[in-house]
């Protein structure tokens, strides 16, 4: 039977959840979703045929899995509300909330919950985002299977054995689509001074991102022999290459993503 997803909350990443859902065939009827608006509530309906209520507690009534996607800072005041109706129906819960820890979350519900605790990224409203996950231990086998299901619906899923990795996962993928801005921001003003249009230059580092990440994906060679493999001796990209490194870019990487992980600690 299909398991009842409630999403409470229906801004960009629950919407970019259910819409990726309906897309890979979730069946709406089993999808409900709660806005505070009445106007975001008849998009929804009209958008994509979701059943819909701005009564959380009520959204609740058939869930199996709640899913908590509202901003961090009105979590408390939303799992307060919600409280009474998860304990007298202990679903699956399922929080996207930046920075909130899984114990926490649990002890606002009222405890003795199944929970997994998720760190998505921006590229998921575009279906090719990547998420850490982390469950408590008294997740289930079927409901991580589920779990995985539902954001598999926006991209990759990676599971973490230990909640403190998820301040890792924050480093790489979390905050990791702006490194990848700046490094394309860093290139194409380059190019520009090279002599290219910023059209141009935008277009073809762009598309080189795109392209070494599907390189990379598709390919059985690590990151390292793949950069290799497009160095020849005294050639163009060893020139390149040769700059960067002297330029300090791996130490500046892990200097950004230490800074990063201490940062979402600190959060937490
Ligand atoms: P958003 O503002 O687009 O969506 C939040 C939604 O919650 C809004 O539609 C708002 O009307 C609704 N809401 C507020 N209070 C409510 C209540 N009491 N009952 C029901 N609905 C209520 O925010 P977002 O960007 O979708 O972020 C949602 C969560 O996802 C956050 O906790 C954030 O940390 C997490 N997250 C988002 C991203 C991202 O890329 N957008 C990435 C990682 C994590």
């Amino acid at each position: 039977m299909t398991s009842h997803v409630t999403f409470i909350g229906a801004g960009n990443m629950a919407s970019a959840i259910f819409g990726g859902m309906i897309e890979s065939g979730y069946p709406r009827e089993a999808i409900t979703a709660t806005a505070r608006s009445g106007e975001r509530l008849e998009t929804l309906e009209q958008q994509y045929g979701l059943n819909t209520t701005t009564d959380n507690q009520a959204a609740i009534a058939q869930a199996d899995v709640v899913l908590l996607a509202v901003k961090p800072q009105v979590m408390r005041e939303v799992c307060a509300e919600l409280r009474d109706a998860v304990q007298a129906r202990k679903p699956l819960i399922l929080s996207v909330a930046a920075g909130l820890d899984a114990a926490t979350l649990e002890d606002w519900l009222g405890g003795d919950l199944a929970l997994i605790r998720c760190m998505p990224n921006t590229p998921s409203l575009v279906g090719a985002g990547a998420s850490g996950l982390f469950a408590n231990d008294r997740v289930d086998e079927t409901q991580r299977e589920l779990a995985t299901r539902l954001l598999e619906a926006v991209g990759l899923v990676e599971w973490v054995e230990d909640e403190a990795l998820l301040e890792a996962v924050t480093a790489i993928s979390g905050s990791g689509p702006a490194y990848f801005f700046l490094v394309f921001e860093a290139m194409i003003e380059a190019g520009q001074q090279l002599g290219l249009s910023e059209e141009s230059a935008r277009r073809l580092a762009l598309q080189t991102g795109y392209g070494a990440a599907c390189m990379a994906r598709k390919s059985d060679l690590t990151p390292a022999e793949l950069k290799r493999n497009v160095m020849s001796p005294g050639g163009t990209t060893e020139q390149a290459i040769e700059s960067l490194e002297q330029a300090g870019l791996r130490q500046a990487f892990s200097e950004a993503m230490t800074a990063c992980a201490r940062r979402a600690r600190e959060m937490a």
